[in-house]
């Protein structure tokens, strides 16, 4: 047993350190790849991925799963072995269920579509894109009935970024919550608006990234196994536990976008470097679902990252580096600045209490297409109409409303965006349990002390990458499934009290 074990897990590697390989001509190609690299690169890159696709789908690693089954069935649920079985398995078999000549097509399919979206945006031109959307929405449909019989088209689709939910356990989830925060909100708007106006001065670049590298240091991401660069859409991207990288942008007329950006990159890149070692390169490495993952940056960029606290230990440092900007702003202004509630038209701008109906509005529109109840020609009307009756506004070109996520563009139609909320969601119930076990972590942040906090995420989630499907990690972490009060809760004791709810 113990020789198949280790060709199992060779032959993981192998398709692994191909897909880490891509990776990185991925995050070179993002960040310092001169523009004459591109077609070369593609072809690298496509190659790479067939590669790996043949790795993990070689009929070889079913014969050794098959073998290693009864072992995996002897072991506890909770053992390694058993986990790294069970999760290359399903990987496995899901990988086998799609051919590959598919996988050539959606893939040759989507750089294209990422091209023309990229051009097209910045004119506006919706018309330019139309077809190569519809030809994702076939592609998205075509893909999810490889995994069919489902209850629902999205399933297979959802299912993939966030394993164990459905488009029915979703949408519930999404329910419960809108009848709670659409109230919140409603009573915030009544309210007088928020200023900002001392976020919108000029910031030189260079004492932005200074501040913003000291803080993702602090607040915990290991730079001896990361590493800071810039790109126009701030992503984080791991080659192995040991080096797992972040990116951010600058805007020098916006103070809250490189630092909320790289608080919240670090997040996902800390999660990333807690990964226990061993589990490097195996089915068990990485985060357990995409809304773990996203509870992880929100939880350290809102939760943290935003809290008055945190500001409390941070602001004089910030006024030091900005003194001529922030010198007459006080704390307490800068605190509200940073908070500001305003529906606005830009998902990835919105703040902590609107952000969710940017969110829950995109993933009634995924499943209105793949149902067929809603045709790609009348996307860009059908999402005015949703921002009008969900955040009272609507965008006046498609750059700003249908166009702004890459998404749809470089990706599937499915599964997409639920993540984002589930996220949301998470980092309350998480963070709830992190102060049952450590009362003092609010105190220690205002101390700019994160230890405790970090240590509790490590030994709780991180370390286990996705030894735990997302619904058992939420039962070890929190004693109970998941659950919208804490997060809920959260919101309304931080907004209750700035804008005196
Ligand atoms: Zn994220």
């Amino acid at each position: 047993m113990q020789t198949k074990l280790t060709e199992l897990k060779a032959r993981l590697l192998e398709a692994s350190d191909l897909n880490r390989a891509n990776a990185l001509l991925f995050w070179d190609q993002s960040t310092y790849m001169p523009a004459g690299g591109a077609e070369a690169r593609a072809r690298q890159s496509a190659l790479l991925s067939r590669l790996a696709h043949e790795r993990a789908t070689d009929p070889a690693i079913g014969h050794l799963l098959d073998d290693l089954q009864p072992y995996a069935e002897g072991l506890p649920h909770d053992a390694d072995d058993a986990a790294l079985i069970r999760v290359a398995r399903r990987n496995y078999e899901r990988a086998i269920k799609v051919p590959a000549a598919f996988v050539g097509e959606m893939t040759g399919h989507q750089a294209e579509s990422y091209q023309v979206w990229a051009a097209a945006r910045p004119g506006n031109d919706f018309k330019k894109v139309q077809p190569y959307l519809e030809q994702t929405l076939d592609l998205s449909r075509r893909y999810a009935q490889y995994f069919a019989p489902y209850a629902h088209i999205a399933d297979p689709l959802i299912d993939e970024a966030d394993y164990g939910m459905k488009a029915s356990t979703v949408a519930a989830v999404f329910a419960e919550l809108r009848r709670e925060l659409v109230p919140i909100v409603r009573a915030i708007a009544l309210k007088p608006l928020a200023d900002d106006a001392c976020l919108r001065q000029h910031f030189p670049e260079a004492a932005q990234w200074a501040f913003g590298l000291d803080v993702a240091r602090e607040i915990g991401y290991d730079f001896e196994r990361g590493r800071l660069d810039k790109t126009p859409h701030p992503f984080t991207i791991d080659f192995a536990v040991g080096d797992v990288r972040i990116t951010t942008r600058v805007d020098e007329q916006n103070l809250g976008d490189a630092l909320f950006s790289t608080v919240h990159e670090a997040g996902h890149a800390m999660y990333e470097q807690g990964v226990r070692p061993e589990f490097e390169g195996t089915p068990l490495g990485g985060g357990a679902s995409a809304g773990v993952h996203e509870s992880q940056s929100r939880l350290w960029e809102n939760i943290v990252g935003r809290s008055r606290g945190f500001w409390q230990f941070y602001y004089p440092r910030l006024q030091a580096a900005f003194p001529t900007q922030l010198r007459d702003v006080p704390l307490e202004a800068f605190y509200r600045a940073v908070n500001k509630v305003q529906a606005s038209l830009i998902r990835t701008d919105a703040d902590e209490v609107t952000y969710n109906l940017h969110v829950m509005l995109r993933f009634d529109l995924e499943l209105a297409l793949l149902e067929g109840q809603l045709a790609v020609k009348d996307l860009p009307e059908a999402w005015r109409e949703r921002y009008r009756t969900d955040l009272g506004i609507a965008p006046a070109d498609d750059k700003d409303g249908v166009m702004q996520d890459v998404h749809w563009y470089g990706g599937l139609i499915g599964g997409q965006f639920q993540g984002y909320t589930l996220g949301n969601i998470l980092s309350g119930q998480f963070y709830a349990a992190a102060l049952q076990a450590h009362p003092e972590i609010p105190a220690e942040i205002a101390q700019g002390q994160f230890g405790t906090l970090l240590g509790w995420l490590r030994g709780n989630i991180h370390q286990h990458g996705s030894k735990f499907t997302a619904s058992e990690l939420i039962q070890r972490v929190t004693g109970g499934p998941l659950s919208i009060e804490p997060y809920i809760g959260y919101l309304r004791t931080k907004y209750g009290a700035l804008y005196g709810l």
